[in-house]
């Protein structure tokens, strides 16, 4: 018969028999055979869970355990087996707790606007226009006087309701001249797709050229594992992989606007007036999560070549390479950003700010230009070991689940000394590394790099 596994935080005694209360006094009781559903060990009832308080740690150890590879033999003792048990537990009643946590939010907060502003701005200065032009109304029926249509409004249910109080947008003649009104979903999926392709392609050409032109090191066009024709190919694969994440978007952001995010518009219908400034951090803090554990996982050998790849090509990325991604991972890595507002009460303009926001940093840690060695957050020096060493630093904007996640590697102090990070000494080390490790993870490489004719005819 399997012994049933305890899995009880157990009160230590203290010498003088006291008992001491708090989380570092628990500790796991051993494996007991259970009689008549108690544990032998404590006495409890077996499988109950009572508040034990949660660590970081305690909380990744069930996802660590499932990415890394399976434990070697002999298997688990049963002590580990019960520690397993136990924090996978924690995790249950971790996502239990968010889940009502965010149902009780969305439950003060009002969301009587269904439309969504950069949308509401762009259908009044663009879209009407084209949509009419594309697809015009019907003419009106005949019987029917010409003034029932002379504004055409009775040819469509839908009215004009401003999606911010901010701003107010009247919209002319156009707005409803079309056989799409504003509200029609295809409408709104086919537009929202639009902005997702051209906002982003603007955020991205502008940053990452303004990156290129006033912070971008021009001396990495040496560095011998500078692709050939590298910029061009980081343009060129950016701007393939944008339409099709813009498509894979677009349906994330129809449901938003449709009122099934948690999306919300003035300060005052926040759940909790504090809500409006801790939303900011509880973002960055949930994307970085979300983006750690994808990116970890896109790494998998079973996944990385056929997505992830394409972002490794550029061992000395630049901040052109920020956007270039094979599609499916870029739209991956892009989920917890989209997914954040179904969960959470997220803040109308809050939420397009923050979509500049993460186009910004992501090209930022790209650009090679490593300002301050920050122990906590995921900088330019950071990422740029993710692109050398493969396998390290995969957070997005803090070390924090690099280093729970053991894969964690400090940048070295001398790659904040120009100097000595530009130079050819530097390098030679620094391709050492790579090119070991870039054997180890991708085999052969196929990269076509600067010729060194063409890199000295830089100089
Ligand atoms: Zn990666
Ligand atoms: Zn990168």
């Amino acid at each position: 018969m399997v012994p049933f596994l305890c899995n009880h935080p157990r009160p230590v005694r203290k010498q003088r028999g006291r008992r001491i209360r708090g989380s570092t006094a628990l500790k796991i009781a051993p494996c007991v055979p259970a009689s008549e559903g108690r544990c032998q060990g404590c006495g409890n009832r077996t499988r109950t869970s009572q508040g034990v308080a949660l660590s970081l740690t305690q909380f990744s150890r069930p996802l660590l355990l499932f990415l890394s590879p399976p434990p070697p033999s002999p298997p688990f003792s049963y002590l580990e087996q019960a520690r397993v048990a136990w924090e996978r537990d924690r995790l249950h009643q971790l996502c239990l707790l968010l889940l009502i946590f965010s149902r009780f939010a969305h439950s003060t907060a009002h969301n009587s606007f269904k439309m969504d502003v950069v949308l509401e701005v762009c259908d009044t200065f663009l879209f009407d226009y084209m949509y009419q032009w594309v697809l015009p109304a019907r003419p009106a029926p005949s019987g029917l006087t010409s003034q029932t249509f002379a504004n055409g409004t009775s040819m469509s249910t839908w009215q004009y309701k401003p999606a911010t109080e901010y701003l107010y947008l009247t919209p002319s003649q156009a707005a409803y001249g079309s056989l799409w009104a504003r509200d029609n979903i295809w409408r709104q999926g086919v537009s929202l797709f639009l902005i997702l392709w051209i906002f982003g392609f603007l955020v991205y050409f502008v940053f990452a050229s303004l990156s290129y032109l006033f912070v971008f090191d021009k001396k990495t066009f040496e560095h011998p594992k500078f692709l050939k024709n590298q910029i061009w190919l980081e343009i060129k694969q950016a701007n393939e992989a944008m339409p099709i994440m813009a498509l894979c978007t677009a349906p994330l952001l129809v449901a938003e606007v449709r009122g099934y995010g948690f999306l919300y518009d003035t300060l005052d219908e926040a759940p909790w007036p504090w809500w409006n400034w801790f939303q900011i951090p509880l973002f960055l803090f949930f994307t970085d999560f979300g983006i750690y554990w994808i990116h970890r996982g896109l790494h998998h050998p079973w996944v990385y070549k056929h997505l992830h790849k394409p972002h490794h090509k550029w061992i000395m990325p630049t901040p052109f390479a920020s956007h270039a991604f094979h599609p499916l991972d870029g739209y991956a890595q892009s989920l917890p950003y989209h997914i954040f507002p179904f969960i959470f009460p997220l803040q109308k303009v809050a939420y397009v700010a923050l979509f500049v926001f993460i186009n910004f940093w992501t090209i930022m840690i790209h650009d090679g230009e490593y300002i301050a060695n920050n122990p906590i957050i995921n900088g330019a020096a950071c990422h740029s070991i993710h692109h050398l060493a493969f396998n390290y630093n995969y957070g997005q904007y803090f070390t924090l689940w690099d280093r729970i996640g053991g894969s964690y590697r400090a940048p070295e102090q001398e790659m904040f000394q120009k100097e000595v990070k530009m130079s050819e000494e530097h390098w030679k080390k620094e391709v050492e590394v790579m090119e070991q490790i870039q054997l180890e993870v991708e085999g052969e490489d196929d990269r076509e790099y600067e010729p060194e004719m063409e890199t000295k005819k830089r100089q």
